[in-house]
């Protein structure tokens, strides 16, 4: 008996400890744009494929894990629609074409904006002979989805905060609304105290590209607000609460100093030194320029540009 029940003890610790399978998403310093975290979670009825990458090679290791698991994957949960987070929905989908896609509805309004943009600037580059192959490849890649937007789209549409089962597992999905995007997806696994949350967090700068900061803001406060024990990022490491106390500190700080008279270089030096933890040596200039670079085009813009992305994106 008592060895018995030194076997399940043994067997729930080790269960417990791996709670979430993490294929990291790299950030590279060339012309490659990043691929997002994937995580994959076990599920009743399969396995639970949050974020799915930009690169082909991403896609393949969620394809390979799948394989070594001997589970189907029974649906994806995107974060959010950029591109280095769902271009490898549709890879996926190919190899296990019941996998149900949840997700915001922030993808209609990308289409007509951000990601419409993005594929003229595209086609620009495709047809400059300078433009590497290795690029062009991924260009099409990302234009191919812009083009067939099923591809990006949920199948089953996430559009209010609430505990639903997913492949036959509760979690709680929660919706924060102009945040890193007009619709971020985070999810809180009550059992474990995880807490998935996309580029809500991204350990070294955050990606603000079309983000409404206050609305951002607000969702950190609904992230502290769990009783969670991990927080796993978009991008980088996973983060204990202290840690993302730190971050969500170091976000509003850059995001209040974004918006004063100070110069531009004391927001950067302040949010290098405020999230020093989570920038590793490799990635120091490109988080310096980054952070000028959001700076300069979402906090420093136009009153109008900065509120662009806190309302709906309708046609122009
Ligand atoms: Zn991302």
């Amino acid at each position: 008996m008592r060895m018995a029940g030194l076997a399940l003890a043994l067997t729930a610790g080790s269960a417990s400890a791996a709670t979430y399978h993490l294929i990291p998403g790299r950030v590279p310093l060339d012309w490659q744009g990043p691929d997002g975290n994937t995580i994959v979670l076990d599920a009743p009825r399969g396995l639970i494929v949050v974020d799915t990458g930009r690169s082909p090679m991403h896609a393949q290791s969620i394809l390979d894990y799948a394989k070594r698991r001997h589970r189907p994957i029974a649906a994806i949960v995107n974060t959010h629609w950029h591109l280095d987070h769902t271009t490898g929905n549709d890879d996926i989908r190919r190899a296990y074409p019941k996998a149900k896609v949840y997700a915001s509805t922030a993808i209609e309004g990308a289409l007509l904006g951000f990601l419409g943009r993005g594929r003229a600037q595209a086609d620009k580059a495709l047809s400059d002979p300078k433009t590497p192959e290795g690029q062009k490849a991924q260009m099409l890649r990302g234009r191919d989805r812009i083009d067939h937007p099923d591809k990006l789209r949920p199948t089953i549409p996430v559009i209010r905060s609430g505990r639903i089962s997913i492949a036959g597992r509760t979690l709680d999905v929660r919706l924060a609304k102009f945040a890193a995007t007009e619709g971020d997806v985070w999810i809180y696994d009550p059992a474990t105290r995880n807490a998935f949350v996309g580029d809500l967090v991204v350990a070294i700068v955050p990606f603000m590209d079309t983000a409404c900061p206050d609305g951002w803001s607000k969702a950190l406060g609904e992230i502290a607000a769990t009783p969670f024990t991990t927080v796993i990022p978009g991008h980088g490491s996973a983060l204990s609460r202290a840690d993302f106390q730190q971050w969500r500190t170091a976000f509003d700080n850059f995001v209040k100093c974004g918006r004063s008279t100070v110069g531009k270089a004391v927001c950067v030096t302040g949010w290098e030194k405020d999230a020093a933890r989570f920038i590793d040596a490799a990635h120091r200039n490109y988080v310096r320029e980054a952070a000028d670079y959001y700076l300069t085009t979402r906090l420093r813009s136009s009153p109008k540009e900065q509120q662009k992305y806190c309302e709906s994106l309708k046609p122009a």
